[in-house]
């Protein structure tokens, strides 16, 4: 799969940069959608015009010379050559094989002419009758009736009823017969009612399975199917969730379009197929040769949620298939995949897109995005290394030292990240997930901790850290820092206990991830000012860390701040709070669960306290792995 894209983009690469493999047969503004309303009357004008039409292709075809190019596909091709091709209606078929044991042809004839007569004598009915809800009853009626389902019941019925009729006419076989013909009777009005949606017909070339679907435009639902070329012919490539061909089952992968609306696709290049339909109104009628593959049972899609780590903007995706479908997102933004069906290509919702987007969009696939990323740092590395040679060269450096290069890297790219896998997770009243302030020297980070701290000692905390340190005649073990030795610390430090630690005049100090858990299970929220090395680490600790970066504002703003407080930095130190903030949000934003721009210092302690807050009444979107 990845190869054809591939393939798609060399042959992109070299001439048709513009042209996309597969385009969307309904772009927005231009959708399609089925027709659904079973009271609307133009709706049955429109079959029983359809119905005439293929009665003519049918006669056209008996004659030879119907309107549908045999050569139209390869598949047709072969069909061509059984000289007996036509289209016949399976229908009349099937009618026939039901009834020839108990009535006569002439019979079923005769019954089904008492349909039509009931339905000119409803249509006509329907004419005088004055209020809308009677005639949209008769409407019903007239649909009912004009259904091949409800013709072979009653078909069946009316031949069952005349049998018993013969047997006995005044006693029914057994006491229940007649109950078992309403019984029937009414399984295959609900059969009918059932399939009311589905407006397709199934029409056959000798053992050639051929269908007919009735499409209508319409602004609100689009149809959500691509198509792509398979040497002559058009073939539905993709169909996406959400759109009106997925729900209704009447489109599906692989499907050969032989017409639409009587205009035949053979040799008709996608871009072509995607003009056609622009100009397109009304109903559609698509001529379609299912496809031959086995298709999987329906099952129950289920939804992935995964937090993206990387920006995604598909104008710029050389590799999409469909560009019109492409869903741009960006690093942090937590998608709903429905579908993996193509591992290349996933189909998505962003969060809260949902209810005003209703067709999903193509984002690229877990392995995709990590096979190019790894191609493209490939290439990265092989140039920055040529180049380096280059360098070399004119330098003329005889000895070279040993290649800085990445290339033994390049085999195992672990770190790119793409996804990971999302789910919701509503945090316990008794176990309280720790709060983690990221920000820059001076973008009020700490202060915000001290504030939550002084104003309810009881409701936060802050975790007691370990130090190499003497402690001071004041100080007790376990209050202000857990005392331990050098070799002590070294080996908690090994074995991974640390969510972070530094040196200071030659002591060393630590938060260790049991510090946390010691305040996490004393019911109270540990309150973490993390440096962004250590969110790796506590992400990995099994605390659930809620992380909120606190971004400076503008330069201007933020020495009037610092002002405010009685410092007075210098430009180039205000500049570097900005560019550290930058930064920071560039390379770990993706791991931030909020961020406040603190403008004003008591507006961001209140949105700090919402944040915090809305922890207790709203579940939060955490990585799964947390939760295994
Ligand atoms: P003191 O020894 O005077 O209590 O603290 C000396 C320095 O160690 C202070 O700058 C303080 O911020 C830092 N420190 C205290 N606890 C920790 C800790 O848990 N981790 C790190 N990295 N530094 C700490």
């Amino acid at each position: 799969m990845i190869m054809s894209h591939m393939n798609g983009y060399v042959q992109e690469a070299s001439g048709q940069a513009k042209s996309h493999r597969e385009r969307a047969v309904d772009c927005p503004g231009e959708e399609l959608c089925l027709v659904k309303s079973p009271h609307c009357s133009a709706h049955m004008e429109r079959i029983q015009h359809y119905q005439e039409e293929l009665k003519k292709k049918r006669e056209e075809d008996s004659r030879g010379k119907h309107d549908i190019d045999p050569n139209a596909s390869l598949r047709l091709k072969k069909l061509s050559q059984n000289p007996k091709v036509g289209i016949d209606n399976p229908t009349f078929e099937g009618k026939e094989k039901a009834t020839k044991d108990s009535c006569s042809q002439e019979a079923v004839v005769g019954k089904l002419k008492e349909l039509v007569d009931l339905l000119q004598a409803l249509k006509w009915a329907q004419h005088c009758l004055t209020d809308a809800q009677s005639q949209q009853d008769a409407e019903l009626i007239m649909q009912l009736l004009a259904k091949e389902d409800f013709k072979n019941a009653y078909t069946i019925y009316s031949a069952v009823s005349q049998q018993m009729t013969r047997v006995s006419p005044n006693s029914p076989l057994t006491a229940q017969a007649k109950d078992l013909c309403q019984e029937a009777l009414m399984q295959a009005h609900d059969s009918v009612a059932g399939q009311e949606m589905s407006e397709e017909d199934v029409v056959e070339y000798h053992g050639e399975t051929v269908k007919l679907v009735r499409l209508e435009k319409a602004r609100d639902t689009p149809l959500g199917a691509t198509v792509r070329n398979d040497m002559d012919s058009v073939v539905v490539s993709r169909v996406v969730k959400g759109g009106a061909a997925e729900r209704s089952g009447l489109l599906s992968e692989g499907d050969e379009i032989l017409e639409i609306n009587g205009i035949s696709l053979r040799g008709k290049h996608v871009n072509e197929v995607h003009d056609l339909l622009q100009q397109m109104q009304g109903t559609l009628t698509f001529l379609l040769i299912p496809s031959s593959q086995i298709k999987p049972a329906p099952h129950r899609q289920t939804v992935m949620h995964v937090r993206a780590y990387f920006d995604y903007d598909p104008s710029d995706d050389p590799f999409l298939p469909c560009r019109e479908l492409g869903l741009s997102f960006q690093k942090g933004d937590i998608l709903h995949v429905i579908s993996q069906d193509d591992p290349s290509w996933w189909q998505a919702y962003r969060d809260g897109d949902e209810d005003n987007q209703p067709l999903a969009g193509l984002i690229p696939g877990k392995s995709f995005q990590q096979q190019r990323e790894t191609l493209k740092r490939t290439m990265t590395d092989r140039s920055r290394e040529h180049q380096g040679k280059l360098w070399y060269a004119k330098k003329n450096i005889k000895k070279r030292k040993k290649s800085t290069s990445t290339l033994s890297r390049n085999t195992d790219y672990d770190d790119i990240l793409t996804y990971e896998e999302m789910s919701l997770y509503h945090q316990p009243a008794n176990r309280k997930r720790p709060i983690a302030l990221i920000g820059p020297t001076k973008s009020g980070h700490d202060e915000l901790r001290r504030r939550l701290l002084s104003i309810e000692p009881e409701k936060f905390a802050v975790a007691v850290p370990h130090t190499t340190r003497n402690s001071r005649i004041h100080e007790r073990n376990g209050r202000e820092y857990h005392f331990v030795s050098r070799p002590a610390f070294d080996t908690d430090l090994a074995a991974g206990k640390f969510i972070e630690s530094g040196e200071y005049e030659k002591n060393l100090y630590g938060t260790s991830t049991d510090s946390v858990r010691h305040i996490i299970n004393s019911g109270r929220i540990c309150l973490l000012c993390l440096h962004t090395r250590s969110l790796q680490i506590l992400r990995s600790s099994n605390l659930k860390p809620y992380v909120i970066f606190i971004a400076p504002p503008s330069q201007e703003r933020l020495r009037t701040l610092l002002a405010t407080g009685g410092t007075t930095p210098k430009p180039e130190e205000l500049k570097e709070v900005i560019e550290k903030a930058r930064e920071m949000e560039q390379n770990f934003g993706h791991f931030f669960d909020a961020t406040i721009v603190n403008m004003d210092p008591d507006q961001a302690f209140h949105e700090l306290r919402r944040l915090i807050d809305k922890l207790d009444t709203e579940p939060q979107w955490v990585p799964t792995s947390w939760l295994c």
